[in-house]
């Protein structure tokens, strides 16, 4: 995926010098030899050269939704997310639902928590999913990475405290994610409850309570007693009928979000899926994120068996190869071959993505060393035409910077001695970096003391630091920055010299 300008003379039968005045006039910079091209700018002075790319086409590889059939949809369970100030009762209203469907479905067990649930109206008797998770942080994390899982929020609202900042915040959310929302006024059996002030207050937040004509639903419950917990089901089921949430069931490959996911002792990694297209079976080969599975087993959230997940079926799923990602998209292959190559492709591509930061890193730090043999072979030449003077001022300048210190820890001594190298020309004439040593394994007490005396950081590259060590470190006032890729590496260096410039007056 990339080449160096000589590397790519050879291979389009070009010499060096050539190349590099063509690559100028086509508006490359002061490039060398060494300068590492990517692969579209290699591609474009090939095709300049007159020689056709032919690109391995396999690295596109990848599996796309196909388009929605309007006739094969069918109704489905909508899905809700719980949201609302801390201690509203958020926990307590998803523990009375998840328990109100056991008794319904008389498993009589413990209902395990798998990061999402299913229950059964009791008077209309349709099907409702809850996500487990209640609260923003796990609803943002999914929409962060583009996982729009939810229908309805339903916004817990203590009657007994009404409108506070997270309750906002929640507001803010769903709108912005689009997401239908209906107002559950919790703690309603409190005599202290005042659920006509939490109404004003909504409003007040730009919630169009339907109390005051609007189309937002407002229902007065309480978790604890169970007062108007089935009214708080209808208005879901209503809103969801109003919204026709729909999926096509058969016919389409299965699509879906990994919702949770954990390694099981003795059983690998499981994941729970929320299916929400298609219907997932027992040896369905499934792709997430950078791994697939063959489906092994389903389990549902009573540890039942399941044989068929449809969509807004929240199930266990075993036979991962590796461990996806809360928020990773679920789709279908139509074998295991495919799903192979496309995991492989995506590993792939998120590699190119490193290493293109990295080769960038490198070709900076290259131009750097380069101007600095420059500027001593400037002073060199003063000295010898006897302007001894100039080049003792510029040695006079180097004695006035100002150095920072650092100790580099890696994993292997090719990748300490690679941090150092990146790092040794880093600065300019005001302020340098100065390795007091580099050495391999994670710092140490020993580190920690030499890194105070001399004012240094310590710089772990690629290697975990002890959490003692940390904490001491922390105590000590001295800086532990980890990395794991050079240029994130390169970056907080040059911050940090940046830091250390006089401020510009
Ligand atoms: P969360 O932080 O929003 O999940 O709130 P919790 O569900 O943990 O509830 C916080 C506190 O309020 C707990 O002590 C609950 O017992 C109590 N609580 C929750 N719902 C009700 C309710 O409807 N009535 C009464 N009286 N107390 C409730």
């Amino acid at each position: 995926r990339f080449c160096t300008v000589s590397n790519l003379a050879t291979i389009i039968n070009a010499k060096v010098p050539a190349l590099l005045r063509n690559l100028e006039s086509l508006g490359f910079e002061g490039l060398t030899h060494d300068y590492i091209l990517d692969q579209e700018n290699a591609t474009l002075i090939a095709d300049d050269y007159g020689f056709e790319v032919v690109l391995n086409d396999e690295t596109g590889i990848d599996i796309f939704p196909e388009p929605i059939n309007e006739l094969l949809l069918q109704t489905r369970a909508p899905i809700v997310t719980i949201m609302g100030h801390v201690d509203h009762g958020k926990t307590t209203i998803l523990d009375y639902l998840r328990n109100s469907s056991i008794v319904d479905q008389e498993h009589g067990g413990i209902t395990q928590h798998i990061g999402a649930f299913s229950v059964t109206t009791p008077v209309s008797k349709k099907s409702i999913t809850f996500l487990d998770t209640p609260g923003h942080a796990a609803f943002l994390k999914m929409r962060e990475r583009g996982a729009n899982v939810t229908d309805i929020v339903v916004l817990v609202v203590a009657g007994d405290d009404s409108v506070k900042p997270q309750t906002i915040e929640a507001i803010k959310h769903a709108k912005k994610a689009g997401v239908q929302m209906i107002v559950a006024i919790n703690k309603c059996d409190k005599p202290g409850a005042n659920p006509d002030k939490v109404v004003a207050d909504l409003s007040r937040h730009e919630v169009d309570v339907e109390d005051y004509g609007g189309d937002v639903q407002v229902i007065r419950v309480s978790g604890k007693t169970g007062l108007n917990m089935d009214k708080l089901e209808e208005a879901i089921v209503t809103l969801s009928e109003i919204m026709d949430v729909k999926a096509e069931v058969e016919k389409v490959p299965a699509e879906g979000w990994v919702i949770e996911s954990h390694l099981k002792k003795g059983l690998g990694s499981v994941a729970t899926v929320l299916v929400t297209r298609g219907t997932v079976k027992p040896g369905s080969i499934l792709v997430a994120g950078q791994t697939y599975c063959r489906v092994k087993s389903m389990k549902d959230e009573h540890g039942k068996v399941v044989r068929a997940a449809c969509p807004s079926k929240p199930v266990e799923v075993w036979g991962w190869r590796d461990l996806p990602e809360a928020g990773d998209s679920v789709i279908q292959a139509k074998d295991e071959k495919l799903a192979k190559k496309v995991v492989d492709n995506r590993a792939n591509r998120a590699k190119t993505i490193d290493e293109a930061k990295d080769v960038d890193a490198i070709n900076k730090m290259r131009k750097k060393q380069r101007d600095e043999v420059d500027r001593l072979k400037k002073v060199e030449e003063l000295k010898k035409y006897g302007l001894e003077g100039t080049a003792m001022n510029a040695a006079a300048a180097e004695d006035t910077c100002k150095q920072i210190s650092f100790i580099i820890k890696a994993d292997v001594s090719g990748s300490a001695e690679a941090v150092k190298e990146s790092i040794a020309h880093l600065g300019n004439d005001e302020v340098k970096v100065r390795v007091l040593y580099d050495a391999v394994g994670p710092a140490t007490e020993t580190d920690l003391e030499r890194a105070k005396t001399s004012g240094s950081s310590i710089l772990a590259f690629n290697i975990d630091t002890p959490k003692d060590i940390e904490r001491k470190a922390f105590t000590a006032g001295v800086d532990i920055k980890s990395h794991n890729i050079i240029y994130h590496l390169i970056e907080e260096v040059t911050e940090i010299l940046t830091s250390n410039l006089a401020p510009e007056v």
